[in-house]
């Protein structure tokens, strides 16, 4: 039996999701005639309470399709370090939109308002780049699914306002902050200009992400979508696959997040480990004793057909998920207990 932790985007369809993909109503989704995607886009749009999401093949192109919107060429967002925006898509943000990065030096993949602040460039110095985005990731992947604390984005919004900055969420685990920290869709609807969403990590369906944001911005992701490539046909099926994964897969991340702490304390007691990142949702970092051979450890997880993730300077990573059952936990938490 493998147990495969390397990460929650593994997971595959469920017989009850495979159903539902063969019996959707399809239609041409760039003629917007699909009626299964139609329908998808207007429920999750109106579960942020925005006038109008998209679908994507990706979360990457949905994210990159954000910083399009909101940024012309030679500006500058403001990310954290460890943002997936600028670390894990390929580049994207300067190949697409032109734009540069100011990185901050934040906690757990999360800054603070005044660090945001701090990070502007004054408009009228025309010798740095313009100042034009903001982009903030909740729970954040690189920083250990850490959550937000909600009163802090607000203070960020504030910041943005009143400098005139796009503010964008990628939010590709959002769920599982919402469900962690008992939040609401609207709330976060509320805040951001632009929210991008993943149905293909703790959701379990196979492909998708979504861009929500009002209606003008909405009509010009439409055709930066198009302009990418991310404009598809008979796509009813996948969106049956999203629509399933939130009615039977949504309630459920709380499971996940209970298996990653249970992960976490045993990781605590092991000698070969130093220290566990806390756990807040479903990602489980940690680092081992410097005289613990990294290869050796997860040759030894290897040989007990489980796999984790290599997250570079000393860092590992498992992610707990839909596939990853019960029966997987107890042995798991058996074979950690003597690594
Ligand atoms: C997975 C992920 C994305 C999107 O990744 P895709 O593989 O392109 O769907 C975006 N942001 C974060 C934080 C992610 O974890």
């Amino acid at each position: 039996m493998q147990i495969d932790l390397r990460s929650d985007t593994l997971t595959r369809p469920s017989k009850g999701m495979l159903d539902a993909m063969m019996t959707a109503k399809v239609g041409d989704d760039v003629y917007a005639e699909d009626p299964t995607m139609n329908a998808l886009e207007a429920r999750v749009a109106s579960l942020f309470g925005k006038s109008k999401a998209l679908f994507f093949p990706s979360g990457t192109m949905a994210n990159q399709t954000a910083i399009k919107l909101h940024t012309q060429p030679g500006e500058q967002l403001i990310c954290d370090k460890y943002a997936h925006v600028y670390n894990y898509e390929g580049g994207g943000v300067s190949f697409n939109s032109g734009v540069s990065c100011q990185l901050v030096d934040g906690h757990r993949g999360m800054m603070t308002a005044s660090q945001v602040e701090a990070a502007i460039n004054p408009p009228d110095f025309y010798h740095s780049p313009l100042t034009s985005l903001v982009t903030l990731e909740n729970t954040t992947n690189k920083g250990g699914g850490a959550c937000w604390d909600y009163k802090e984005i607000l203070k960020i919004r504030t910041v943005c306002d009143a400098h005139d900055l796009g503010l964008h969420l990628d939010g590709a685990r959002l769920w599982n902050a919402l469900v962690a920290k008992s939040e609401t869709a609207l709330q976060y609807g509320e805040i951001f200009d632009t929210i991008s969403v993943c149905f293909s990590k703790g959701l379990g369906a196979p492909v998708g992400s979504m861009l929500l944001g009002d209606e003008a911005l909405m009509n010009k992701a439409l055709r930066i979508r198009k302009m990418l490539g991310g404009g598809m046909r008979q796509i009813g099926s996948l969106a049956a696959a999203a629509s399933y994964a939130l009615d039977h897969h949504y309630d459920r991340l709380i499971e996940d997040h209970q298996k990653a702490q249970d992960i976490a304390a045993v990781l605590q007691q092991s000698e070969a480990v130093l220290s566990v990142e806390p756990v807040e949702t479903n990602i489980v970092i940690f680092k081992l004793n410097p005289e613990i051979p990294e290869a050796l450890f997860l040759d030894n997880l290897k040989a007990h057909d489980v796999l984790v993730s290599d997250m570079g300077s000393g860092k590992l990573r498992m992610v707990t998920h839909l596939d990853y059952t019960e029966a997987m936990h107890v042995n798991l938490l058996e074979i950690l207990s003597k690594a």
